[in-house]
């Protein structure tokens, strides 16, 4: 079962139709557990969003569930995806929001990874 206040893995979320090829994406990286592809309403010059293949609601939901393997693996593309992307120097910001005190829109599991400008505060103050 899966975990975080999401509830249950909804097959028919926008990502899992995007791992289906039902809806197409501008993708970035791919191996055997992981997609990662461009934001389709970017926020900064790079926004890409990497997520594991396998259905996960959320973040607390993947960090309890996967394998080490795919957690460790989902870790190493992150880091190879944004030394790809030329950001290593310059810097990055990684991201997820987890349920819905952090406006987690999409019920797949996925890691928002920005860069390509200063990208100001973490947080707008509140
Ligand atoms: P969340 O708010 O769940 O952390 O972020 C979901 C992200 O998914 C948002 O930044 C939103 O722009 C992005 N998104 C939603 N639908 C699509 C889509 O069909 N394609 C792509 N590439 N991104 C999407």
């Amino acid at each position: 079962m899966p975990v975080s206040g999401l509830g249950a893995y909804d097959p028919d979320n926008v990502f899992a139709r995007i791992l289906r090829g039902e809806i197409p994406c501008r993708r970035v990286f791919e191996d055997d557990h992981v997609l990662a592809f461009h934001d389709i309403r970017p926020l900064a010059p790079v926004h890409v969003l990497v997520i594991p293949k396998r259905p996960y609601v959320s973040f607390a939901d993947f960090s309890a569930r996967a394998g080490d393997a795919e957690i460790a693996g989902f870790t190493r593309a992150l880091g190879r995806i944004a030394a790809t992307l030329g950001l290593d120097e310059a810097g990055y910001r990684v991201l997820s929001n987890m349920g819905a005190d952090a406006g987690q829109e999409v019920p797949h599991f996925h890691v928002h990874l920005f860069g390509g400008a200063p990208l100001g505060p973490m947080l707008a103050p509140g």
